[in-house]
């Protein structure tokens, strides 16, 4: 999460209706230059203006489709526009309403961090024949994350591919086979736990990287065993979910069905009847027949959007846990009308712009992610490789994006 200086009183003071006028003037004025693209967790005020709806992946590849705009208002959070500038073309401007709407997630996976556990887990388990360790990272991390895994051979995974990905890494390695390829997994341990759960490796195959203890708080032969090394992350909102909610509303709602999100606890998901990405938790309940009942476990402001486009269903959060991203809801009508305010007087506010190293690195991980799952490629094609990073280029210092202030062209 970076710093955000607070906007001018003058736009948190001045009533709603007025925010929502300007903002629509501002969106006519700019026609086709610009596109507002709006994270299912965003809230309905920001969603009404957003010219396309849905996870980070899917908005980034929208928004690099679109080559004819300029400016490209990622109403999300920071990695999702780091993702959004990497895939985009040079000319296009991605802008963070809200520099303060960060990722918890994201956040617990420092690349400087990542770097260490690398070297330890290499050197723990150089005895070992033939052994291969394949970084995978969830889309939810920064650039400079994405950039070394890209680097060091692996690749991006999503909500919804994570079992293909894994079982490319796992290049047919079984559960029960000696672990020669092993996968460090950032920064969800949840997702990297229930997919691997999911793909038949008992929990007894996985060991939780704690970032914050010496050595991942693991000893040598703790990490030799492991077909799996999980970054001890996970999101704010999903793990407020707990296995009791579900007993508790089962108890309260007959016939209910419970639809989590992968990003949720192990034991959540074992009592749940589906898992799956945002994008399959909203079409599940879309195509599913009027009078059905659903419990979601996934952020407030979807579930309730849900509820209100299908009054024919009975739908509920599930829990009354607050289950609100609440860095997500700092990009509200007020912040996006004052990046909209700066643009239309030619000055870009709140740019996201990864660095060239870590564009190129994390292109090639989000790309391998596409060869593996056959998706369409990443446009632009990947800009000309990069010179090696030197030792005494920080990961912390060099391998960051940077917010501009500068002048719309
Ligand atoms: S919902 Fe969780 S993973 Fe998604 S942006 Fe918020 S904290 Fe990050």
């Amino acid at each position: 999460m970076e710093w955000q200086q607070p906007i001018p009183k003058q736009y948190l003071q001045m009533p709603r209706a007025t925010v929502l006028e300007r903002i629509a003037e501002h969106k006519k004025a700019l026609g086709k230059r610009l596109v507002i693209l709006g994270h299912h967790y965003q809230q309905d005020d920001v969603v009404a203006f957003a010219d396309y709806v849905g996870d980070s992946f899917q908005l980034s590849r929208q928004a690099a489709e679109l080559t004819e705009t300029e400016f490209v208002i990622f109403c999300g959070v920071h990695f999702m526009a780091e993702s959004a500038d990497v895939l985009t073309s040079p000319h296009q401007k991605v802008i963070l309403p809200d520099m303060g709407a960060g990722c918890s997630m994201a956040d617990m996976a420092q690349a400087d961090d990542v770097v260490d556990a690398w070297d330890i887990i290499t050197e723990a388990c150089r005895d070992l024949d033939q052994f291969e360790l394949i970084p995978i990272t969830y889309v939810n991390s920064s650039a400079a994350v994405k950039s070394f895994v890209g680097e060091h051979g692996g690749a991006v995974c999503t909500s919804s591919n994570c079992e293909k990905i894994l079982t490319w890494a796992l290049n047919g390695q079984k559960p029960g086979d000696v672990p020669r390829r092993k996968i460090i997994f950032f920064p969800d341990q949840h997702l990297g736990r229930n997919t691997a759960y999911k793909m038949g490796f008992g929990l007894d195959t996985m060991v939780t990287w704690d970032y914050r203890a010496m050595r991942g708080g693991l000893n040598d032969e703790q990490i030799a065993e492991a077909n799996f090394i999980l970054w001890k992350g996970h999101c704010s909102v999903h793990q407020l979910f707990r296995p009791e909610h579900v007993d508790d509303i089962r108890r309260r709602i007959e016939g209910i069905l419970v639809i989590v999100h992968p990003e949720c606890r192990w034991e959540v998901v074992q009592k749940a009847d589906m898992v799956g990405s945002t994008e399959f938790i909203g079409r599940t309940i879309r195509e599913s027949p009027p009078g059905s009942k659903w419990a979601v476990g996934t952020e407030v402001h979807m579930v309730n959007r849900l509820a209100t486009s299908h009054p024919d269903k009975q739908i509920v959060i599930l829990s009354d846990c607050q289950c609100l991203c609440t860095t997500m809801y700092r990009i509200d009508p007020p912040h996006l009308l004052h990046v909209l305010d700066h643009l239309a007087q030619g000055r870009i506010m709140n740019q996201i712009r990864v660095n060239d190293y870590d564009r190129y690195w994390s292109r090639v991980s989000l790309q391998r992610m596409l060869d593996i799952t056959g998706g369409r490629p990443v446009s632009p094609p990947p800009e000309p490789k990069p010179a090696p990073r030197h030792d005494d280029d920080a990961m912390s210092g060099a391998n960051t994006s940077h917010h501009l202030a500068v002048v719309a062209g």
